[in-house]
């Protein structure tokens, strides 16, 4: 399956985004409808479409998200914060190019919608 979606133009230069980080493994920039004060999204420059269809050879590059994740979240002030993986429809995914919400700047209610 070939990656057709936002992300994928967002990787490529096609449409701008609100950097916050950048390595040769991913990306992370500002969501462009934020949900808290800070709400950014981690996106790895490999194709996976979702946790779901994540293989055991993406095991490094996935825990490298969440370290990258903690290092945007401390960058950006934060002391709490939440990070979330929606996988499939029906858990609120709509961009099926897997990424990480990093989101706090405001008290999160638990448990989650
Ligand atoms: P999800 O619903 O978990 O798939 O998350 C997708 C996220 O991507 C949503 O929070 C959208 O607001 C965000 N999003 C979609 N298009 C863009 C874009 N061009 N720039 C930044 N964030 C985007």
């Amino acid at each position: 399956m070939t990656d057709e979606t936002v992300f994928s133009q967002i990787l490529s230069g096609n449409i701008q985004c609100d950097e916050v980080y950048s390595d040769e493994k991913c990306l992370a920039f500002r969501d462009i409808q934020p949900q808290a004060p800070i709400h950014i999204l981690v996106i790895p420059r490999k194709f996976i479409e979702s946790l779901k269809t994540a293989q055991d050879a993406d095991k490094d590059l996935l825990g490298h998200l969440l370290i990258v994740a903690a290092k945007v979240a401390n960058q950006e002030g934060l002391e709490s914060w939440r990070t979330i993986v929606n996988t499939g429809s029906e858990a609120g995914q709509t961009v099926f190019h897997l990424h990480v919400h990093v989101i706090g700047g405001r008290p999160l209610a638990w448990p989650p919608g």
